[in-house]
């Protein structure tokens, strides 16, 4: 018998990934998929752990968000380069798109979480004047956090660690394309000390966050594709628990006559080939009005054209597409451009030699009916629609499917913002773009079919805390005018009514009180 066969089967054949290189191709190494069980026996550590980490204060909660800050902190460059390696994303945007979450993260929350975790005192009510009304927020219990490849780092960071604030436990699932950070965060959160069980990693595919769903969680924080966040809902619909869906993006940048052109230029092109274009809040359909339109584009190409590609360690702007099916999706969009009359005025190409390396891509004479414009590119591709005037611009960016962010370009301040407040989006940037989501204090989250639910800022807590009202009354009053007997008040209580219902609020008290003395006699 040979040594494989004398092996327990689920040791011999237990499924790994596989991760290659995005830069060259070369094999990086192999990750055991967590199984069924494991998923289920993660969920039960974290359900045990609960209610001890439940009732730690915030401040115990926030010690152990010190030491992992701290372990960021004085290692952040290695792990910048596991993020680079697993993601093919520059050094530099490893630390500021990924890295950098943590410490404005923490910060922040340090500042904003006692003041939204405080019990509330609600105004006293009319027809309630011995009651005193709170609002509380509990923590849900265990939280799932399944992530995306895309920013592998950060997007499944800030809801652990919100989840951890507002005094849940998770598991986090993260994507199975990038399994080094996945090990990566394992390593940051046993280095931190956090008591067993508060926060596991399983990592594995579909099948792995399928599991998750059906385990015994109370949320499910989603952030990936349309298709998997059907799905997840569905799972979460069984139970039922509430779930986030924090999904794609078809982003809309509107360049107005009157925006200051260079600085529009130089965003468009950090805004849509930053992390290779695969981003869910990239620039995917660029509005350019007439009056503009060939002087940025003038200045659109020339920004392109100074893109440096290359490997994270060679000091790019870009790396290669992470994730290689990506190569494909971004090729088909544009023979169907192509096909449909766009014009691919620069780049449009994989690029040669090894690695998943595309050509920085531009777009012109984009419309309406092109895959390229309504659905998610997730590449480097930036397509521009021209338009008359910012009206049109802003009824096509509202007559999509999705809306995550967007931006609107201009010197008149005032403009931009009733230009944002009419865009169809959960934000919208003024002058600026991709930053609002880096912004701690700023709820996220999309609109149509780019999710619902808000994180990021107080929401940030809230979205794992379950709302409580409380209600006290110091028990002054011997009775309640509405309680029994009723058979006395009948008329006092249609009094009461009519009179509220006609505004006359003196008139309806002095029945209001007549109802309590008619409860306190009981005959
Ligand atoms: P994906 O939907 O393929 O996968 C996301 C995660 O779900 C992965 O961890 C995957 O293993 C897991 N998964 C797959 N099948 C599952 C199932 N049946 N049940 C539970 N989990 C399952 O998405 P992706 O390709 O990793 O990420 C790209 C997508 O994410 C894009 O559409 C992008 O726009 C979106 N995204 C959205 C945001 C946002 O904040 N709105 C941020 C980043 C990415």
């Amino acid at each position: 018998m040979s040594a494989q066969a004398t092996q327990a089967p689920h040791l011999a054949e237990a499924p790994r990934i596989e991760k290659f290189s995005p830069v060259d191709g070369s094999h990086l190494g192999d990750f055991p998929i967590s199984s069924a069980d494991d998923v289920e026996r993660a969920v039960a550590a974290a359900r045990t752990a609960f209610p001890a980490w439940r009732d730690l204060s915030l401040n115990q909660r926030f010690e152990y968000l010190e030491r992992l800050r701290e372990i960021v902190s004085s290692d952040g460059e290695s792990f910048a380069k596991t993020i680079s390696e697993d993601t093919g994303k520059p050094l530099l945007d490893s630390l500021l798109t990924e890295l950098m979450s943590i410490p404005l993260f923490i910060d922040y929350y340090r500042k904003e979480a006692p003041r939204a975790l405080k019990r509330r005192k609600l105004s006293r009510q009319l027809f309630f004047p011995t009651k005193t009304s709170y609002v509380e927020h509990a923590p849900m219990g265990v939280i799932a956090v399944i992530s995306p490849w895309n920013f592998p780092f950060q997007l499944s960071m800030i809801p652990v660690l919100s989840a951890l604030i507002a005094g849940n436990t998770v598991v986090l699932k993260p994507s199975e394309v990038t399994p080094l950070t996945g090990e990566l965060m394992r390593e940051i959160f046993e280095r931190a000390g956090l008591p067993a069980g508060v926060v596991s990693v399983v990592q594995g595919d579909g099948a792995t966050g399928a599991a998750l769903c059906r385990a015994d969680v109370d949320k499910i924080f989603f952030t990936g594709s349309v298709a998997t966040g059907r799905k997840v809902m569905a799972a979460a619909a069984e139970k039922p628990i509430p779930v986030e869906l924090e999904l794609g993006g078809k982003d809309a940048m509107i360049v107005c006559h009157d925006a200051n052109l260079d600085r529009a230029a130089r965003a468009a092109v950090w805004g849509g080939f930053l992390n290779c274009g695969q981003m869910c809040i990239s620039v995917e359909r660029l509005f350019v009005v007439e009056a503009v339109y060939d002087a940025f584009l003038e200045k659109l190409k020339t920004e392109i054209e100074r893109i440096r590609v290359g490997a994270p360690d060679e000091g790019s702007d870009m790396g290669p597409l992470t994730f290689g099916a990506q190569m494909g999706t971004v090729a088909r969009h544009l023979q169907d451009a192509r096909e449909r009359g766009a014009t691919i005025a620069m780049g449009g190409r994989p690029m040669e030699g090894p690695g998943q390396f595309f050509e920085p891509t531009l777009v012109l004479d984009v419309t309406e009916e092109m895959e390229i414009y309504r659905d998610e590119t997730f590449g480097p591709v930036l397509p521009v629609i021209r338009v008359a005037d910012e009206e049109e611009a802003l009824r096509m960016a509202n007559n999509h499917q999705y809306g995550l962010t967007g931006s609107v370009w201009t010197r008149d301040v005032s403009r931009g913002l009733a230009l944002a407040s009419r865009m169809e989006s959960g934000q919208c940037s003024v002058n600026d773009l991709v930053l609002s989501v880096g912004n701690p204090a700023l709820p996220f989250g999309g609109v149509k079919r780019s999710g619902f639910g808000r994180y990021h800022g107080p929401e940030g807590l809230y979205a794992f805390m379950n709302q409580k009202a409380i209600m006290v009354d110091r028990g002054l009053l011997e009775v309640e005018p509405f309680w029994y007997p009723y058979a006395p008040k009948y008329e006092a209580m249609l009094g009461t009514f009519r009179n509220l219902m006609g505004g006359k609020m003196v008139r309806a008290l002095s029945h209001f009180y007549e109802m309590h003395k008619l409860t306190k006699k009981r005959p």
